[in-house]
């Protein structure tokens, strides 16, 4: 990796500009890249699955890295032959040109897998439901996402940011920030600041079953989270519901902690 000319000089040897459409703001300092693998390491060897490499910062840490096999999925097709430009021939990276939001992660990878992305902000959300609800559960997942976004991953009851997105997220994993990262670290740099969220998935999943009730509860009781759980259930059940669940009806979802939601989707008919 240290014989590659830098990020910058490959992007301009290319020709490529970042796409807003694509929710493109690149990371081009290697430390910065090197610092997000090792704190979503150490991968000992397995498959690492990379969302939106881009121009290849993030990418470029992973070859340096313990991990496996690594495999790209971009959208972008301008970003495919600069990625070519990684691949030592050795069979270790596969690049795949494709929309993540559509792609089968079990089809990429045999087993298990880490995820680690920037993530395009535009549909960072998305990609983290269908990775959290999906069949295929990843090992961890390294994401950055707007901090705004990455703090309602990881909030706990009481915090402002605490909703759905958390409750979703704690329970299938822990939910950590690990990083902040200003907006001037990218290029361009986006509106806001970002940050990186680590999660590890729990050793006891929720059934699909199980998280599509969290969903109806959840999208219910923070839908109207200045009410109280006995007016904002009403459609669900109410106050017997949160009788059946063991939870005072007279409260806010925003003090509820995720074994409460978890309660009161076990509850529903
Ligand atoms: N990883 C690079 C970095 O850190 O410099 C680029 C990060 S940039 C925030 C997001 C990347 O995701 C871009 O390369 C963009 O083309 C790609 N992307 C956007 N939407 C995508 C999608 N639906 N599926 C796969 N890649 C996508």
């Amino acid at each position: 990796m240290t014989d590659l000319p830098s990020l910058r000089e490959t992007l301009d040897a290319h020709g490529l500009l970042a796409k807003k459409s694509f929710g493109q703001h690149f990371l081009l300092d290697l430390n910065v890249t090197r610092k997000i693998v090792r704190l979503a390491g150490p991968f000992e060897g397995r498959a690492v699955i990379e969302v939106g490499p881009g121009p290849g910062g993030l990418t470029r840490a992973l070859l340096e890295s313990d991990a496996g096999p690594v495999v790209l999925v971009e959208k972008d097709p301008r970003f495919i032959p600069l990625l070519s430009e990684l691949d030592d021939g050795s069979g270790r990276l596969t690049i795949v040109e494709a929309d993540a939001l559509k792609v089968k992660e079990a089809d990429l990878v045999s087993g298990p897998a880490h995820m680690v992305s920037n993530l395009p902000y535009n549909v960072g959300t998305a990609l983290l439901i269908k990775w959290l609800t999906g069949p295929w559960l990843p090992h961890s997942l390294t994401l950055m996402f707007q901090k705004e976004v990455a703090e309602r991953v990881a909030a706990g009851p009481g915090d402002d940011a605490y909703g759905r997105l958390a409750v979703i997220s704690q329970a299938v994993c822990t939910a950590r920030i690990v990083m902040h990262l200003p907006a001037a670290a990218f290029t361009p740099p986006p509106k806001v600041a970002s940050a990186v969220v680590h999660l590890v998935p729990l050793d006891e999943r929720p059934s699909p079953e199980r998280l599509k009730k969290l969903e109806r509860v959840t999208a219910a009781a923070f839908g109207q989270r200045r009410k109280m759980l006995r007016s904002s259930l009403k459609q669900l059940g109410g106050a017997e519901l949160c009788e059946a669940a063991g939870i005072e009806p007279d409260v806010r979802a925003e003090t509820v902690d995720v074994a409460g939601f978890l309660r009161l989707a076990d509850a529903l008919a």
